[in-house]
């Protein structure tokens, strides 16, 4: 079943194998609750808890491929939900810090993703303004939907061509954004359209 999701994400042109490798590795179930444990092969994003969601894979592998990542990149990751994405950036060689507002998911994804063996550095809290005690990042991927750009995440970024993922839009819908920051300058270059659940936070959407 993993080699078909593999090969649907191929023919929606995910082009980087590294990518796909991992993804045909990581066993999505045992990132799922057990009522979902039947569609954990299914392109979709499904219920975790919280009234938050694991991200469709296809959304996963857009936003790893779109990282650039190099093996012992550092990474920090908004939104650690299931600890998925979190697992396939580790699979690729990344040093992987992430932050999940809701302290019920971060310590179940912090459990799971060490059974795996994957040696990500987690917390709970507000990651709309990052985390500067291990600033810069190589990379900063934002799984949730902000309404702009938090300036506490591109200050974290490194200025040697350090790069943000990042949807912003309105709460239902929103455009992938990739920044790059060299030296002070950064660029922006919006790549695709996503649906995710809110950035809820000092730099993000008001809510609770
Ligand atoms: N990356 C996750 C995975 O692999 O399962 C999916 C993330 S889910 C689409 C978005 C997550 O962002 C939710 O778990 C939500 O609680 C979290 N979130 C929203 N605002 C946040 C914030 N300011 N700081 C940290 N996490 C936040």
């Amino acid at each position: 079943m993993r080699k078909n999701l593999v090969e649907q994400l191929r023919e929606r042109g995910i082009k980087d194998e590294q990518v796909l490798r991992a993804i045909e590795k990581i066993p999505r179930e045992a990132f799922l609750d057990r009522h979902f444990l039947h569609q954990a092969y299914e392109d979709s994003a499904l219920p975790i808890g919280e009234g938050q969601t694991i991200s469709q894979p296809y959304t996963v592998a857009f936003m790893t491929e779109a990282l650039e990542l190099k093996p012992g990149e550092r990474v920090l990751e908004i939104g650690t939900g299931s600890g998925y994405q979190a697992a396939v950036l580790a699979e690729l060689g990344a040093r992987v810090y992430t932050i999940e507002r809701h302290m019920a998911l971060a310590e179940a994804a912090g459990k799971r993703l060490e059974q795996f063996g994957y040696r990500v550095v987690w917390r709970t809290g507000d990651g709309s303004r990052g985390w500067p005690d291990f600033a810069p990042f190589d990379a900063i991927i934002v799984t949730a939907g902000a309404p702009d750009v938090p300036e506490s995440l591109t200050k974290q970024l490194s200025p040697n061509g350090g790069r943000l993922l990042i949807p912003i839009g309105d709460r239902a819908s929103q455009t992938m954004y990739r920044i790059r920051r060299e030296g002070e300058e950064l660029k922006g270059e919006p790549l695709s359209d996503f649906k995710f659940v809110p950035l809820i936070g000092k730099e993000g959407w008001e809510g609770k």
